[in-house]
């Protein structure tokens, strides 16, 4: 999904006003020690999170049911995609407080590439195997490639070939 906000300047407003009282720019690290930012909002209203989504264009609502039967559900507004936190970020930035701000920054400056954070900051593949010079192929586009995962995949098409071949 492709962020695409509202043009209606007054509900960006009130949609920045309450994303500075209830949300939040959070960093997460990955297993592979990938340091990536998503957007959350939370309420207690799902009409107003549901408002909110429809302004900024994206995103995705989730709700999580309390065991304590007084508390009242919490729902959750979410957006992780690099490519649409960037271009929301951007029209936030002007009216968000100082602090934001600061994240808003932070997490403008972490490269992505298509839909994926920038690989180059990627320490491991997904396997886990370090990417160091010995381990590390470069394709013509400029991506990487684990040498690993690459015998591990040759190793997985010449069992399937002999095993087919036994079948026979
Ligand atoms: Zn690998």
């Amino acid at each position: 999904m492709t962020i695409s906000p509202s043009k209606d300047k007054v509900m960006i407003a009130w949609g920045v006003g309450l994303f500075e009282g209830k949300g939040c720019i959070a960093f997460i690290t990955d297993k592979y020690g990938n340091k990536y930012p998503k957007l959350i909002l939370v309420s207690t209203d799902e009409d107003v999170l549901r408002r909110f989504r429809r302004i900024v264009g994206g995103g995705y609502i989730s709700h999580k049911e309390s065991a304590n039967p007084n508390h009242k559900i919490a729902y959750r507004w979410q957006l992780q995609r690099g490519r649409d936190i960037q271009e929301l970020l951007i029209i936030f930035m002007p009216m968000l407080g100082t602090r934001r701000k600061g994240k808003a920054r932070e997490a403008l400056a972490i490269k992505f590439k298509g839909n994926n954070w920038h690989s180059k900051s990627k320490i491991r593949c997904i396997r886990g195997h370090r990417f160091t010079r010995a381990n590390t192929r470069i394709r013509s586009d400029g991506t990487r490639q684990c040498v690993a995962c690459i015998q591990i995949r040759s190793r997985k098409s010449y069992l399937k070939k002999i095993t087919k071949n036994m079948e026979k």
